[in-house]
């Protein structure tokens, strides 16, 4: 089957919260906002290709464990470049600036954060199908 379009890799269309069957359809309703309200409406299926995005009752509820090493992930980051543009000493306060700054950037961050994680969790159990156009949906079973 030839392809016009360009494939999508692994990382862009799950960092985008693309479908990972097709990855050309969007997981979610609506464009990401920092605002709560609306980001975690999902599309029950994939527009483009029919997947389901909750494959079973309480399928995301696992997700607190990405969103949580992605937490401490980017916690480990923004301290490492804290300390090789501010530094770090026990003789001042700059470890509790960074402390502050951490905490309000994963604050404004958790909408991302969160939509991110349904879309790194939905990767692990849904793969992608180069063939989506043409196969069927393969049995679920929701
Ligand atoms: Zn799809």
């Amino acid at each position: 089957m030839p392809h016009t379009k360009a494939r999508r890799g692994y990382l862009s269309s799950t960092f985008t919260c693309l479908c990972p069957r097709c990855r050309e359809g969007k997981l979610f309703k609506n464009p990401l906002k920092l605002t709560y309200k609306g980001n975690m409406e999902m599309n029950r299926v994939c527009t483009v290709c029919g997947q389901p995005t909750e494959i079973e009752v309480g399928f995301y509820y696992g997700t607190g464990y990405v969103s949580y090493a992605l937490t401490v992930a980017m916690s480990v980051v923004t301290l490492l470049i804290f300390w090789m543009t501010v530094g770090l000493s026990a003789q001042d306060k700059r470890f509790f600036v960074w402390v502050g700054l951490n905490a309000a950037l994963l604050i404004i961050l958790q909408p991302w954060i969160m939509r991110l994680s349904r879309s790194i969790w939905i990767s692990w159990f849904v793969k992608y199908d180069p063939e989506w156009e043409t196969d069927l949906l393969p049995e679920t079973t929701a």
